[in-house]
């Protein structure tokens, strides 16, 4: 019998970029040396491409990125039309990674270690639809960043999230990977999240994190916390439990507090004084309030998903055009 040999996967490398002007060159040339590697080592297809999103940024970042596409042609470009978030600029990029059969997303800034990226292929070429990339060392990070991510994800866990310890947004999907993940249809997007929920076989590549190149981080406080929030309210109701959970302890405490007046009342010795009373008032009241919160927050986000509001909006698109090229024309 003539076996033929399985054609070399087309990889597609998505990169959000968000006020990336410092560090884009650098990415550029360190991505399009990686695929270059792998093109010319065969593990991967010479249409093989690097697709840049770039979320509304405010410096140069788009026409860097149009330059590039300009100049090389395995370079694409997607431009949203304002700043939308890493997770939704993520999303855009995945969706628009035409013709790929393996897409790999990775951040700008070169924190993630590119030569993971072929032990990626690897693990794809072994049978793996998901091929996570885990950190093994964060020790470039921030004590606090690395501290408030742990806690984060153990939380996480601990709520009964599935979700691989020390692993962002660096990883490898199929295309039948990709196409699951776009099926899921909410605004509220946590895309680290809904991974596992895809199933497929999956496995990890370990790689250190590095410090970012140039630029600063693009994940604030306040971003880092609605992404964790974002996270934790579409993945898990636990909090709406422990409200429920709260609520019954507290209903049980005050059943044995009224026991207790009761007795005392009976053996002729009343509790003095309001103090205590209006502790008790400001501690329901505060417990109250909170729980009205975390109850608000989920419907804010019914509300909010009901809209069926587009996720993003693309207004330019670069490099799609399909240019037929030899390897050495494609890969100047
Ligand atoms: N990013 C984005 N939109 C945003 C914020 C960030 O596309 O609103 C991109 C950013 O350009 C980078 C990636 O998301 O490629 C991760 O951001 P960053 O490296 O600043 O986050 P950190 O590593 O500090 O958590
Ligand atoms: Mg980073």
């Amino acid at each position: 019998m003539n076996v033929q040999p399985c054609p070399a996967p087309c990889l597609a490398i998505v990169v959000p970029c968000y006020n990336e002007s410092e560090i884009f060159p650098v990415c550029l040339t360190e991505l399009g040396n990686c695929l270059r590697t792998m093109v010319e080592g065969g593990l991967i297809s010479p249409e093989s491409y690097l697709l840049f999103v770039d979320d509304g940024s405010r410096d140069d970042t788009w026409a860097q990125i149009n330059t590039a596409v300009t100049r090389h042609a395995y370079v694409r470009g997607l431009k949203l039309s304002c700043n939308k978030g890493h997770q939704a600029a993520l999303l855009s990029g995945l969706a628009h990674a035409d013709g790929a059969d393996i897409i790999v997303s990775i951040d700008a800034d070169l924190q993630d270690d590119t030569a993971a990226i072929e032990k990626m292929v690897r693990a794809y070429l072994g049978g793996h639809d998901v091929v996570y990339g885990v950190r093994s060392c964060r020790q470039a990070d921030t004590a606090f960043k690395r501290i408030t991510a742990e806690m984060f994800y153990r939380l996480m866990t601990a709520m009964g999230v599935r979700q691989v310890f020390n692993h962002a947004d660096f990883r490898l999907l199929s295309s039948r990977a990709r196409d699951a993940l776009l099926e899921y249809r909410e605004r509220n997007i946590y895309i680290r999240g809904l991974i596992p929920l895809i199933g497929f076989p999956s496995t990890e590549v370990h790689y250190d994190r590095r410090e970012r190149t140039a630029g600063v981080s693009k994940y604030p406080l306040h971003k880092m916390i609605a992404l964790a929030l974002e996270g934790i309210t579409s993945m898990t109701v636990t909090p709406l439990r422990l409200i429920t959970l709260g609520g019954f302890c507290i209903s049980f405490m005050s059943v044995l507090a009224i026991v207790v007046v009761l007795i005392n009342k009976i053996a002729g010795n009343p509790i003095q004084g309001w103090a205590s009373v209006i502790v008790a008032i400001f501690f329901i009241g505060g417990i109250q309030m909170l729980s009205l919160g975390i109850i608000g927050e989920y419907i804010g986000k019914i509300y909010l998903e009901t809209k069926q509001r587009p996720r993003f909006h693309i207004e330019e698109k670069e490099g799609f055009h399909s240019r037929i090229l030899t390897l050495t024309q494609k890969y100047k």
